[in-house]
């Protein structure tokens, strides 16, 4: 019988999540580049917890495809509906807003485009390509749709070369169909396993807190370790609004250092785990960790 966690509450949200509200005149120039250029950010479509703090750090996690998606995870706060038709100038506006804020690390994500031909990628491509080349200085995430497991579609994408391709698997198999919407868990590890097969950094990212059990997140990190997954991110989920999921517990700053050994254990290069990591936060780390093959890194907050 799996145990469930130490359960904090519920209702009210322990000391180690409350944030840091405080921002500065860097976050005001982010917040001008990002309006500027008419950009999205998951920062803002996702109510990042971190926001006033990375933008202050002048990092940002670009939305590309628009910031309405086709599907509708009941823990996620952007938009849902009829996806916008695509923009061909938003390459270049992403490159250009790159370039302003000085960016080492760029990190980019979109929405889910069931409803377009190619899931999207070429306009991801397209994106990549054009930050390549008006910053070529800067290293290039990608957090990417599982595009059905299609590795036709997932190839255009690869062939764009970003630095690390990521695709988060959100939660526990169990869980899966009853908060993400038309996900499947196993589709989700098709594509990882394509990414790294393909030879790339492969990076994935779920949340606690949903009402998963200790045993399930340890079987999730398996599954991510064998479909060779490099980095994971593991973070409390926070629910947006009284329409969305519940959260069931809060895990403990405690309990998230144990999966962090736990799963280092597993062979994983970079592991993030604490309340507040997203799976884009401190993401510049996870990059220089692959690459200097380090053990270990005390960022904030306990990385
Ligand atoms: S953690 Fe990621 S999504 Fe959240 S504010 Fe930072 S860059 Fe944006």
């Amino acid at each position: 019988m799996p145990k469930v966690y130490d359960k904090v509450t519920s209702d009210i949200k322990p000391e180690w999540l409350k944030i840091r509200l405080h921002s500065d005149e860097r976050f005001g120039e982010v917040a001008k580049i990002v309006e500027k250029h008419a950009l999205h950010t998951i920062c803002s479509s996702g109510m990042c917890p971190n926001k006033a703090e990375c933008w202050s750090r002048r990092t940002a996690t670009f939305m590309i495809l628009g910031d309405i998606c086709t599907r509708g995870c009941k823990f996620c706060a952007t938009k849902t509906g009829k996806a916008l038709p695509i923009d061909k100038d938003e390459p270049q506006r992403v490159a250009d807003s790159i370039r302003l804020m000085g960016l080492k690390h760029a990190v980019i994500t979109s929405v889910t485009r069931d409803d377009l031909p190619d899931g999207g990628a070429v306009q991801w491509a397209a994106v990549v390509r054009a930050v390549r080349q008006a910053n070529p200085e800067t290293t290039i995430e990608v957090l990417i749709p599982d595009l059905d497991a299609r590795p036709e579609w997932i190839d255009i994408i690869l062939e764009a070369h970003p630095d690390i391709t990521g695709h988060n698997i959100e939660t526990v198999e169990r869980l899966t169909p009853e908060v993400r919407s038309r996900a499947q868990y196993r589709t989700s590890l098709v594509t990882l396993r394509h990414i790294a097969e393909r030879g790339m950094i492969a990076k994935s990212g779920l949340m606690v807190g949903l009402g998963e059990t200790e045993e399930e997140v340890l079987r999730t990190l398996d599954d991510l370790a064998e479909v060779g997954c490099k980095i994971v991110t593991i973070g409390q989920y926070l629910r947006p609004t009284q329409q969305h999921w519940p959260v069931a517990e809060y895990v403990t700053p405690g309990k998230f250092n144990w999966y962090k050994e736990r799963a280092l254990e597993r062979g994983f290069a970079y592991v993030a785990s604490a309340p507040l990591v997203r799976s884009s936060y401190l993401a510049e780390q996870a990059l220089e960790y692959c690459r200097k093959g380090k053990e270990k890194i005390h960022g904030e907050r306990g990385l």
